[in-house]
């Protein structure tokens, strides 16, 4: 059963303030979690979780989670500025982009971040971009690190680098015979060098001065079994092997990246992150330490499992219908969460208090947007909902707020913050219509 952390009163008294539809987001749960998350790795001196960004992309949720001993992981330019404002810089940030422009790259060196590289040809790219950079006075060498390479030259490239892998095919776990769970088709995905490619950018950006070299892959999302991070640190624990056999290169770091789920059902099982940080620490002592690997620092860049169980969409019902089915209007809508719009994924809805009412209800419980598909729950058995009534909208934490957009001109709602005291602040404001027209400017008189 899925237990929402704030209750009917709470709402009651926050709206006097902040209207719904708002995300709110708990945090003695995101600190808990990241508590728990830090010492499932703690065997491992340099473990960092750097995380997503794109996940929870507001400045109060980085600085708490920084304040827990997180860095951040960036893919955009807005991403990068965000980090920095909110204090996180310099190796506490890794650039996990794709198709990135030059700025952007330039950026990261600036701020001291970790380039993480999609491609082998960004190496040559990324080179051009910094000294471009130089030359017009906006980076500096010293921005890329201290001292000279190891042979004694000027720096090129950010001391500290980072490569991203694809092993092609498909990413399955389980062993033959057992049940096969088929997680994912790399071999389709964008992302990432060949085995080949990558072990010759290594010998490159070490041949460059590089000096702390990492590996990177992200084979799936939202796993729900504690042995996906293994499944992977194996993969990538034995390229490690390979890579300082053929490149001569003993990696610093090498980053699982995201893709650990939560269970958005109450009845999926969850997964333990305990168990998952032994399934990896058993790994690494097995692959590694044998190979005189045993200093490599383990990263993470997890953003669900760090945040998506600590968010509600807190809605309003606004209107019943009975046609062929029974509807429950809300004043949310899949501008303000579009996972259930986009995947079909499921949220667990609780009727704030109803909590212990009995079922006796199916609906679809919808938002306003002109499209059949904004649904927040399609069938849903659920107690009479009463217009008025408030509905919390379960693990919204993460990629739910920051996948909103603007169709049919619908506004971003405010993000609000459950302290541990359980007082509310409000962590970012609604959008208005002002906001939302500030693009026009003074557009309204164009001469047509
Ligand atoms: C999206 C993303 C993550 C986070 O994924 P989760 O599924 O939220 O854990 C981490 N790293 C990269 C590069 C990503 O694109």
């Amino acid at each position: 059963m899925k237990v929402p952390f704030i209750t009917k009163e709470q709402v009651e008294e926050i709206v006097k303030t902040y209207p719904t539809p708002f995300h709110i987001y708990d945090e003695k749960g995101i600190r808990e979690n990241a508590r728990a998350m830090n010492k499932a790795f703690s065997w491992n001196p340099g473990f960092k979780e750097y995380f997503a960004v794109k996940a929870t992309p507001n400045p109060t949720i980085l600085r708490i989670l920084h304040e827990e001993g997180c860095g951040t992981d960036c893919s955009s330019m807005a991403e990068l500025i965000l980090s920095e404002k909110s204090g996180v810089t310099g190796y506490d940030v890794m650039f996990s982009s794709n198709e990135t422009p030059a700025e952007e790259f330039v950026k990261c060196a600036k701020i001291g971040g970790i380039i993480n590289l999609d491609d082998i040809t960004h190496i040559d790219f990324v080179l051009k971009a910094i000294e471009d950079a130089i030359s017009s006075g906006e980076l500096s060498r010293e921005d890329l690190g201290e001292g000279l390479t190891p042979d004694g030259k000027e720096r090129r490239l950010p001391k500290r680098m980072s490569c991203r892998f694809n092993p092609g095919g498909i990413f399955q776990l389980g062993e033959s015979g057992e049940a096969v769970q088929v997680m994912d088709n790399p071999g389709d995905a964008k992302y990432g060098m060949t085995k080949d490619q990558i072990i010759e950018a290594y010998k490159r950006l070490s041949e460059l001065g590089v000096e702390e070299l990492g590996i990177h892959s992200f084979l799936a999302s939202n796993t729900l079994s504690n042995d996906y991070y293994p499944a992977l640190a194996k993969i990538l624990f034995e390229l490690a092997v390979e890579i300082k056999e053929k490149a001569g290169v003993s990696l610093s770091f090498i980053n699982l990246s995201g893709g650990v789920g939560i269970a958005y059902q109450p009845d999926a099982p969850s997964n333990d992150i305990a168990v998952i940080g032994e399934g990896v620490h058993k790994v690494y002592d097995e692959v590694l330490v044998p190979a005189g690997l045993g200093n490599v620092s383990i990263f993470t860049e997890l953003g669900r499992f760090m945040l998506a169980p600590y968010g509600h969409l807190i809605t309003k019902a606004v209107h019943e219908k009975h046609i062929y089915k029974e509807y429950i209007g809300v004043d949310a809508c899949a501008a303000n969460l579009m996972r259930p719009a986009m995947y079909g994924s499921y949220h667990h809805l609780t009727v704030l208090g109803k909590e212990e009412a009995p079922a006796t209800e199916t609906y679809d419980v919808v938002g306003s947007l002109c499209e059949n598909n904004d649904k927040f729950a399609i069938d849903r058995k659920l107690p009479k909902i009463d217009i008025g009534d408030y509905i919390c909208i379960h693990d919204t934490g993460a990629h739910g707020f920051s996948m909103g957009y603007n169709y049919n001109g619908r506004l971003w709602s405010s993000e609000l913050l459950l302290r541990e005291d359980k007082s509310v602040i409000c962590i970012r404001r609604a959008e208005t219509l002002e906001d939302y027209f500030a693009t026009l400017d003074n557009y309204w008189e164009v001469e047509i």
